[in-house]
């Protein structure tokens, strides 16, 4: 095992990304009195929403909710201008935080972390850095992501390409203008089905090229009156403290009633309801979706006949109607106008299940029965998600097991926070816990919050080294796998399921159990004495 140079520069906490989750653990070792040092890829602050700035990103979750809310002065100065936030509104929020809480002096940007090596003699981390950098410390807290592993996939010949590509999750931050350009986009997850109405405002042509096609409710998007914001934040303590107990950390309607509970009429118009108000609440109309096929099918119905009565060409529009899966099991999309793009005579859609690409070619894409001249391609292919991020980085815990070989068969959490045998590398969002099925920025804030909680118990009984259990863990996977077990989503072949990454293991990645009572199991956790947690060292000097 590699262990610590005597000349590594020693920390009390390194930590792996500046997006939300990086810089609010940050203000929050602070306040423990620890040295911490951020390490970012990127030029900039923003994780995320630093990378994602293709054209239409805009956040899926109400502005008035997608924000911190640890600092109720910053809650209440800070003004949102639209229903859903637009990427470049989120970026400067994030970029003013950084600012506000004097974050900035302890980040290094433009570098990647490359490896970290537990020495098990004194449970201290060497971290190294792409820009040959070793640094020593205590702690180590990845908040590198869920969705942050961008993923090209291997498409012959996109090196002969004499045009441009791009890929969603890494756009370039110069300004891309498509005008008069013939564009080609593969995919429509949330990412291609943001930016294909937009880039259909541009481009001469646009090809749309769909693998699988996704249930998309319209977002309805609008600016933001002042009014509204401020009957918000009149009572955005208790507006918090409300999402923090649903089950996606987002206050939705969550309806009490069942599918079969109502008629067919009253069923209808509680679909309509849903829709004209837009957004993911569609999928909570009624309780059942998740876990009734036959419910979750009449829902999904009434999308499939709101596409058709959308996009003209009723050939266009079957192709564009998902029947392979069941709504909301894959990310269900936000979307502005997605459907109506198709009826531009400049956009068309290829259906790659009929005739996949067979390569790229220097002119564009060459498909089993089409050939496509294009000056730009636009990948929004996704991502290697929620370990993407953390596998990338060569970790080496007790005996020097890697953290990518324990994780083979699927990542191995204790309540998605810790893993057995890297004692004090903690995950912000890991695998495991609610992370993708929430709001995330609630779901951050708790486990930087419980992480927080967990160093500063560490602090006062004097231990200095926190590891989960192996029972512990292996109780929680299970628990983990059987809750998935209970719903729809593991029918489905998603990014949840890994089944977009060749080889990656078929397990269902977050925990489907609900925000609100992962909360609850998290805090009895602590009451316990943070059952199922191994604490030892030497006492620390005061
Ligand atoms: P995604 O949901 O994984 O979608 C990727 C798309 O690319 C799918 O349509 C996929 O088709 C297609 N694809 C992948 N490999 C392909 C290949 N080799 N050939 C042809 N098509 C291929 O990725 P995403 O759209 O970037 O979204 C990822 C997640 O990020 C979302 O689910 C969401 O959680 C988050 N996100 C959120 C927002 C928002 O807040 N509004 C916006 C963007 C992203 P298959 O389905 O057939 O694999």
């Amino acid at each position: 095992m590699n262990t610590a140079p005597s000349m590594a520069r020693q920390t009390d906490a390194v930590v792996i990304g500046a997006g939300f989750a990086g810089l609010y653990m940050l203000h929050r070792l602070r306040k423990l009195g620890l040295n911490t040092q951020v390490f970012e890829a990127g030029d900039g602050v923003g994780g995320t929403w630093y990378w994602n700035c293709y054209p239409g990103a805009r956040c899926d979750v109400e502005s008035m909710q997608y924000s911190y809310s640890f600092d109720e002065q910053l809650q209440q100065e800070w003004k949102w201008t639209e229903r859903y936030p637009a990427q470049a509104e989120i970026l400067s929020y994030i970029n003013h935080v950084a600012d506000r809480f004097d974050l900035r002096r302890d980040i290094q940007l433009e570098t990647r972390v490359t490896s970290a090596d537990l020495d098990e003699n004194t449970g201290r981390w060497t971290v190294r850095t792409d820009k040959g950098e070793e640094i020593n410390c205590r702690f180590l807290i990845s908040a590198a992501g869920c969705l942050s592993a961008a993923r090209v996939p291997e498409v012959a010949g996109l090196a002969d390409f004499k045009g441009k590509w791009y890929h969603t999750g890494t756009w370039p931050h110069e300004k891309i203008d498509f005008t008069g350009q013939r564009v080609g986009v593969i995919g429509t997850g949330s990412s291609g089905i943001q930016a294909i109405p937009v880039i259909a405002r541009q481009a001469s042509e646009l090809v749309v090229f769909q693998r699988t096609p996704n249930f998309s409710i319209p977002a309805w998007n609008r600016p933001l009156p002042q009014e509204e914001q401020d009957a918000w934040k009149a009572n955005y303590v208790e507006h918090r403290e409300r999402a923090r107990n649903t089950r996606s950390g987002i206050l939705y309607q969550y309806s009490l009633r069942a599918t079969a509970d109502v008629d067919e009429a009253e069923r209808q118009a509680e679909y309509e309801r849903r829709w004209q108000r837009g957004g993911a609440n569609f999928t909570h109309a009624f309780n059942d979706i998740f876990i009734n096929r036959v419910s979750n099918d009449q829902a999904a119905q009434f999308v499939r006949n709101k596409i058709s009565s959308i996009v003209r060409d009723p050939k266009t529009a079957a192709l564009l109607a998902p029947s392979d899966h069941a709504i909301g099991t894959k990310r269900i999309c936000v979307d502005s106008d997605y459907y109506a793009t198709f009826n531009r005579p400049n956009v068309k859609l290829h259906d790659l299940r009929a005739a996949p690409i067979e390569t790229i070619v220097p002119e564009g894409i060459r498909t089993a029965s089409d050939t496509y001249a294009l000056d730009s391609i636009v990948f929004a292919t996704g991502y290697d998600a929620v370990t993407g991020s953390i596998d990338r980085i060569e970790i080496r815990g007790r005996a020097g097991v890697a953290l990518k070989d324990k994780w083979s068969h699927g990542p191995k959490t204790y309540l998605g926070i810790m893993t057995a045998g890297y004692p004090n590398l903690f995950f912000i969002t890991g695998p495991g816990s609610p992370s993708v099925l929430t709001n995330v920025i609630v779901a951050i804030e708790q486990h930087v919050d419980w992480i927080s909680r967990c160093i500063a118990h560490m602090q006062a009984s004097g231990q200095t080294i926190a590891e989960p259990r192996q029972t512990a863990e292996d109780e929680w996977v299970k628990h983990v796998n059987e809750v998935a077990d209970q719903t729809l989503f593991p029918t489905t072949k998603s990014w949840y399921m890994g089944a977009n990454i060749p080889g990656k293991p078929r397990v269902f990645l977050p925990y489907v159990g609900g925000f609100g009572n992962y909360t609850v199991i998290c805090e009895d956790v602590i009451k316990a004495g943070y059952r199922g947690f191994a604490f030892s060292g030497q006492p620390q000097p005061a």
